[in-house]
C-alpha cells in the first residue's frame, strides 16, 4: 500500500503550464525525500515521449525507466489545480496531477485506485476542489494516514447523525461558527457538518464557512456521541447566538431619498449601509500595501517567526475584545472574538506550517495559506458569505504586519472627514474613535459586512460598493454623504449645503424626539391608542424592553425555555421563569404563548418523529395535543403564576380550526379547575389562513387575537419563511395577507374583542402604519424597534392610516403597498 502523507498533497495550487505543474509535483516528491531533484528531468522527458493524461482531468507524470535510480523511496504526490492546466494536444484540462515515483510496481495499486476514481465523476469533482486532504488520502490510498486518524475530529466513525435546517438570517458566518466551534470544544466531541456533498470539521471555522451555508440550508451533523449530536443540533436550531427574528437580508435596494440636493458637481452612488446625513470634506484612505516576497530561511526559524506573529496577533485581538466589551459594545467584541477563532483556524495554520516546512518564508507561507481561503470565500455565490472574506483579510493583515515588522494602520486623519476607502476592515472601524470621522464610503463591501454593522453601531452614515472611481476623488473635496440614499454628493452648492444642514437638524430632532418620547403611550397623532409591546422570551430581557418604551410583552415565546437546554424544563422551573417575567412587568400585560415546537423549531431531546413537511405537520398546538406530558405541566406552571398575577394572558399557537381552540381551552379549563384559579384572558394566534377565515366563529369565544404575520405570510403565499430564494417575496405587506388581517379585525370588532400583531410586520414602520390603519390595537415588536414605531405612528392621524390601509387592500403586490406609504405627507406631521 502506498502511503500519501499530508506533506505530499498540495491543495488549491496554480500552474501556468503543464511544465510548471510537473515542476511543482516533482518538488513535492523531492522535498519529501522520495526522489533526487534531478528526477524532474526524467518526468519531463517521459512527458515528451508520451502524454501522461489518464482521463477525467487527471494526469500521472512519472520518470523514464533510466531515471528510476533517482528514486529513493516509492511514493506519490498530488497537486490539486482547481482552475486546471492545459495538458495534452487534445486540449485536455488537468485538475489533479498525481506525480508517481515508483521504484518497482507498487504504483500499480495507486493506478488501480485512480481508475476507480476516474469512473466516478462526482468524486473527481470533489477531489479537484476539496479543501480536505483526508478526502484525497482516502480516495487514493483507501484510508486517512495515521496522523489524520489520530486528529481529534477526523475519525472515520461518527455514528450519530441528524439533519437540521440553518435558521440564521445571515447564514453561517464567523460569529455563529465560532460559537459552534467553542461548543464542540467544550463538549470534547468530534463533530462534522455536511452540506452539498462537502464536509467540514466543526472545529475548523474556515472549513465551516467554506460550505457556504445559507438560511434554510439543510445540514447533516455527524457526531461521535448522541449527547454531542443533541447539544450541537439544538444550538444550531437556536441560532448559535444570532437573533433569528431578523428578516433575512433582502438584496440591497436603494431607498427613495427623503432629501436630494439641487445642484452638485457629481454624485457617487453605492449601497446604503448605515443611515445618516453629514457634510464635510473627503479623505481617501488606502491602507499601505503589504509586499510579501518569498524569503526562504531555515524552517525552524521561520516556523518560530510564524508562531510569534500568531501569538502577537492573538494578544492584540484579546486586547480589542476586552476594550470593546468594556465600552459596552458586545456586538463588536463578538466580531473580534470571531477573528480570534479565524486566527487559530487549524487548517490555515497547518497549511502555512507545511509551506514553511517545504522551505518557504513564514510571511509568504501565511499569506498563501490564508489567501487561498479568502479566495475561496470570495468565490462563493453569496454576498453575505463573500463579505466574510473581509474578516479573514483583516486577520491576515494583522498577522502579516507582525511578520513584516510594520506598525498599525491609521485610518484617522487630523480632522474629521468623510473617509473614502477601497474597503474597510472591522479593525479599521474599531480604531475610529468618537468624533474622529464623519462617515465613510467604500468602493467594495456589502451592507451585511461586519464593517457595516459596526458603522451602524457607531451611528455613522456609511455607503458601500460605490465602485473604485471613488478613490480618485481629491482629498479635501467638499461633499454631502447621505447614508439612507446611498449617495455621496460632491462639490454641492452653498444652497445645497444649507438645505442639508436643515435636513440634518430635522433628522436629529426626529431621532431625539423618538428617543425622548419612547415612554409616551403608543398612539396616532390624533390620540388613537395602539399599544406598543415587546417580543421577549426571558424575564432577564424585561428591564431592557421597558427601558426601550415597551408597554407590555405581546409575545413570550416559551419554546425558548425548551430550546436553550438539553432536557425538558420542569413545571417548577417554568413557573419560576413565568413568575419572574410577570413580576418584572408589574401591571403591564404579559402574553404567554404556549409551546410552539415543530416546523423550524425542533427539540431533539423530545425524540419527535421526523416529518416530511414539518411546517404542515405536528406543530404548535397540534404537538401539544399529542404530548400532554409537555403541555399540561406548562399550563399548570402558567396558571399558578396567573393566580397571583392578573396581568398574565395566554395564547395558543397554530390554531387552524375551531375544534383546535375548544380542545386547548378545555385543557386549560381543567387545569384551572384543578388549581382553583380564576379565568385567564385567552387568545389565539392568527397565523394560518383558515384561522383568519374562521375569525367570525372564533371571535365570540376568545378574548383577543394576535396575528403571527411570519407564519400567516408563509402559509398564505405558500412560501417557506426560511427559503433564501423566496426571502424577498415573503413580505407580509402582500395584499393577500393584509386581506386576512382585515377579516380578523372585522370579526373581532363585531364582538368587541381586540387584535394585536406579534409577527415581524409589526416592527416594520410601513407595517406598523398599515396594520394600525386596518384596526390593529397592539403591535408587539423587538425592543430596539419600539421608539421608531411609536414615532412613526405619532406622525399620522388614524383617518389617514385607515385610508392608506383601504388602498393597500386593493394593490396588486407588496411593493405597491410599500410604495403607497411614500404618498403620505410627513411634512404635515413633522411640523
Ligand atoms: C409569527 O408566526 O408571526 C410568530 C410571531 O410566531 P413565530 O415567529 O414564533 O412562529
Ligand atoms: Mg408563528
Amino acid at each position: 500500500m502506498i502511503n500519501l502523507p499530508r506533506s505530499l498533497i498540495r491543495l488549491g495550487a496554480q500552474a501556468s503550464s503543464k511544465q510548471a505543474a510537473i515542476e511543482q509535483v516533482a518538488a513535492l516528491l523531492a522535498g519529501a525525500g522520495n526522489v533526487d531533484p534531478a528526477y524532474l528531468g526524467g518526468m519531463l522527458a517521459r512527458e515528451g515521449q508520451a502524454n501522461t493524461y489518464l482521463g477525467s482531468g487527471i494526469a500521472i507524470p512519472h520518470g523514464t525507466p533510466d531515471t528510476r535510480h533517482l528514486i529513493r523511496q516509492t511514493g506519490i504526490a498530488v497537486l490539486q489545480l482547481p482552475q486546471g492546466v492545459a495538458w495534452g494536444e487534445g486540449g485536455e484540462t488537468v485538475r489533479l496531477v498525481v506525480g508517481i515515483a515508483a521504484a518497482s510496481d507498487e504504483h500499480l495499486d495507486i493506478l488501480r485506485r485512480l481508475t476507480r476514481v476516474l469512473a466516478d465523476d462526482a468524486l473527481v469533482e470533489q477531489l479537484s476542489t476539496t479543501a480536505d486532504p483526508a478526502l484525497m488520502q482516502r480516495a487514493l490510498t483507501g484510508e486517512a494516514t495515521a496522523e489524520e486518524s489520530a486528529a481529534p475530529t477526523r475519525g472515520p466513525d461518527l455514528p450519530f447523525s441528524a439533519q437540521v435546517t440553518l435558521p440564521n438570517p445571515l447564514g453561517m458566518h464567523a460569529r455563529p461558527g465560532t460559537m459552534l466551534a467553542n461548543l464542540v470544544r467544550r463538549l470534547g466531541a468530534r463533530v462534522r457538518v455536511e452540506h452539498g456533498g462537502q464536509s467540514a470539521d466543526a472545529l475548523r471555522l474556515m472549513e465551516l464557512l467554506s460550505l457556504g451555508l445559507k438560511r434554510g440550508s439543510v445540514l447533516t451533523v455527524r457526531a461521535d456521541s448522541e449527547a454531542a449530536l443533541g447539544a450541537v443540533t439544538d444550538a444550531i436550531r437556536a441560532g448559535l447566538g444570532d437573533d433569528l427574528s431578523l428578516a433575512a437580508p433582502a438584496a440591497p435596494v436603494r431607498r427613495e431619498a427623503d432629501w436630494r440636493p439641487a445642484q452638485v458637481g457629481a454624485t457617487i452612488e453605492g449601497v446604503p449601509a448605515s443611515d445618516g446625513l453629514v457634510i464635510g470634506e473627503t479623505r481617501v484612505y488606502r491602507p499601505a500595501e503589504l509586499h510579501v516576497t518569498d524569503q526562504p530561511g531555515e524552517a525552524a526559524a521561520q516556523a518560530q517567526a510564524l508562531d510569534d506573529a500568531l501569538n502577537a496577533a492573538a494578544a492584540e485581538l484579546d486586547g480589542l475584545i476586552e476594550q470593546q466589551a468594556r465600552a459596552g459594545h458586545a456586538d463588536r467584541a463578538a466580531i473580534f472574538r470571531a477573528h480570534r477563532e479565524l486566527l487559530t483556524d487549524e487548517g490555515t495554520v497547518q497549511d502555512a506550517v507545511n509551506l514553511v516546512l517545504d522551505g518557504h518564508g513564514a510571511a509568504w507561507a501565511y499569506q498563501r495559506a490564508s489567501g487561498e481561503r479568502i479566495a475561496q470565500l470570495q468565490k462563493l455565490d453569496d454576498p453575505t458569505l463573500a463579505a466574510r472574506a473581509t474578516d479573514l483579510g483583516d486577520v491576515q493583515r494583522r498577522v502579516l504586519r507582525r511578520l513584516l515588522g510594520l506598525g498599525e494602520d491609521h485610518p484617522e486623519g487630523a480632522a474629521p472627514a468623510i473617509l473614502l476607502a477601497p474597503d474597510l476592515t472591522p479593525s479599521d472601524t474599531a480604531r475610529f474613535s468618537e468624533g474622529s470621522l464623519l462617515g465613510f464610503v467604500t468602493a467594495q463591501g456589502g451592507p451585511t459586512s461586519h464593517t457595516a454593522i459596526i458603522a451602524r453601531g457607531l451611528g455613522l452614515p456609511a455607503v458601500v460598493a460605490a465602485g473604485t472611481g471613488l478613490l480618485d476623488v481629491p482629498d479635501g473635496t467638499p461633499a454631502i454623504l447621505d447614508g439612507q440614499a446611498g449617495a455621496l454628493y460632491l462639490n454641492p452648492s452653498a444652497a445645497d449645503v444649507q438645505a442639508a444642514r436643515a435636513r440634518q437638524e430635522t433628522l436629529r430632532a426626529e431621532l431625539d424626539r423618538a428617543r425622548a418620547d419612547r415612554h409616551r403611550p403608543g398612539a396616532t397623532r390624533d390620540g388613537a391608542r395602539v399599544e406598543i409591546a415587546a417580543n421577549i422570551n426571558r424575564a432577564a430581557a424585561a428591564p431592557g424592553a421597558l427601558d426601550a418604551g415597551a408597554e407590555g410583552v405581546g409575545l413570550m415565546r416559551t419554546e425558548f425555555l425548551f430550546l436553550e437546554r438539553d432536557s425538558v424544563p420542569t413545571e417548577d422551573e417554568q413557573e419560576r421563569e413565568y413568575r419572574a417575567m410577570a413580576g418584572a412587568l408589574g401591571e403591564r400585560t404579559l402574553i404567554i404563548r404556549t409551546l410552539d415546537i415543530g416546523g423550524d423549531k425542533d427539540v431533539p431531546y423530545l425524540g419527535l418523529e421526523r416529518e416530511d413537511n414539518s411546517f404542515l405537520g405536528l406543530r404548535g398546538i397540534r404537538l401539544c395535543f399529542e404530548r400532554p406530558d409537555l403541555f399540561l405541566p406548562q399550563l399548570r406552571a402558567i396558571v399558578r403564576v396567573a393566580r397571583d398575577h392578573p396581568n398574565v394572558h395566554v395564547m395558543f399557537p397554530m390554531i387552524s380550526t375551531l375544534e383546535d381552540f375548544r380542545r386547548a381551552r378545555a385543557l386549560l379549563d381543567d387545569v384551572r379547575a384543578e388549581l382553583d384559579a380564576p379565568r385567564i384572558p385567552l387568545g389565539v394566534m392568527i397565523e394560518v389562513p383558515s384561522a383568519a377565515l374562521l375569525a367570525p366563529q372564533l371571535a365570540p369565544e376568545v378574548d383577543f387575537f394576535s396575528v403571527g404575520t411570519n407564519d400567516l405570510t408563509q402559509y398564505t403565499l405558500a412560501m417557506d419563511r426560511l427559503h433564501p430564494q423566496l426571502a424577498r417575496q415573503t413580505d407580509a405587506m402582500h395584499p393577500a395577507v393584509l386581506q386576512l388581517v382585515a377579516l380578523t379585525v372585522q370579526a373581532a370588532d363585531a364582538h368587541g374583542k381586540w387584535v394585536g400583531v406579534c409577527g415581524g410586520a409589526a416592527g416594520d414602520e410601513v407595517g406598523a402604519l398599515i396594520l394600525t390603519g386596518l384596526g390593529v390595537k397592539e403591535l408587539s415588536v423587538s425592543a430596539p424597534q419600539i421608539p421608531a414605531v411609536k414615532a412613526a405612528l405619532r406622525q399620522h392621524d388614524l383617518a389617514t392610516l385607515r385610508d392608506l390601509a383601504a388602498r393597500a387592500l386593493t394593490q396588486p403586490d407588496a411593493a405597491s403597498v410599500r410604495a403607497l406609504t411614500r404618498t403620505l405627507n410627513p411634512g404635515e406631521v413633522r411640523a
